[in-house]
């Protein structure tokens, strides 16, 4: 199927981004790689693209007082290929290349995947594993959004009217913490049907689950036996039982705590 005829339009600039956005039945167009699908399939019908991908000053990855900054429109690939990133959140470094296949992270932005927070997706879960914030911009104002309060539920975030993810700011790893990343999908490059990542230190232990409910699940259990048993009740998806995911979490549990 093709998909439904719309509008176009490129700003160079944040402020003629804003004005575009305010335009009946706008819509932001960044990669592409989840928004064209939907079009083709006739799942969304927007009047205008306001495609962002110009505007320089939402792409980069910097490190500033101990806080990675993360724009919007920084591609999975910028991500994989960072040395800042491996070094300092090496749990998004081990995430990423799970991330589809390299054609789509050569074009799909961070930012992209933050704001569509599909259930399966694996940087919701990171983000918030790693207590990461949620940078958000409008005309006017910055807001800032703690990850775990950030993904509302499916395909759901805490975006108001007027507003676009511009990144996130997220702690630079400490010394003597560890993380953990693991994934169980059909195919690599597939979304996961359970993913979890992890990140652990003297006074921390966060452990977010993907793929099990409509947003991540953020465990911070003191052993692992407390972790098994507060797992909420998964979701079933097409291909799985409730149960089937459930025991495949504890699996996920089981390697993690060997790992950390
Ligand atoms: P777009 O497709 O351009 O936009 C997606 C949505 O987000 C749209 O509603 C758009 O309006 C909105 N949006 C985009 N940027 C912003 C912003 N800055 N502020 C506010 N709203 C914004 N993803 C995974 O996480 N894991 C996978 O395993 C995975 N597998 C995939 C496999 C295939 C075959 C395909 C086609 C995609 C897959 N994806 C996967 C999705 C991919 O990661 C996309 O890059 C990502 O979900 C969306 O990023 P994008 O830049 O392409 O956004």
């Amino acid at each position: 199927m093709k998909a439904p005829s719309f509008a176009y339009a490129k700003p160079r600039t944040l402020a003629e981004a804003f004005d575009l956005l305010e335009r009946p039945g706008a819509r932001i167009l960044a990669g592409g790689q989840s928004l064209i699908p939907s079009l083709n399939l006739r799942l969304s019908a927007p009047e205008l693209l306001v495609d962002i991908t110009g505007l320089a000053e939402l792409r980069g990855i910097a490190l500033e007082q101990d806080v990675v900054r993360i724009g919007a429109l920084t591609t999975h690939a910028d991500i994989e290929r960072s040395a800042q990133i491996r070094k300092h959140l090496p749990l998004l470094a081990d995430a990423v290349v799970h991330v589809a296949h390299p054609a789509i992270r050569n074009r799909g932005t961070f930012g992209g995947s933050v704001s569509l927070a599909d259930p399966a997706a694996e940087y919701p879960a990171c983000l918030v594993a790693l207590d990461a914030t949620i940078v958000l911009r409008s005309r006017a104002n910055e807001r800032m959004v703690r990850a775990e309060h950030f993904f509302k539920g499916l395909f759901e975030v805490d975006l108001r009217e007027g507003e676009l993810v511009a990144g996130a700011e997220i702690p630079a790893f400490l010394k003597g913490e560890r993380s953990v990343f693991l994934e169980l999908a059909r195919r690599q490059g597939d979304y996961a049907i359970v993913g979890l990542a992890g990140v652990t230190s003297a006074s921390r232990k966060r452990i977010a689950f993907f793929g099990l409910g409509a947003k991540p699940v953020l465990l911070q259990p003191k052993s692992l036996e407390e972790a098994k048993a507060s797992i909420p009740p998964p979701s079933a998806d097409l291909y799985n039982t409730a149960a089937t995911k459930l025991h495949l979490a504890k699996v996920l549990l089981d390697r993690a705590w060997t790992k950390l």
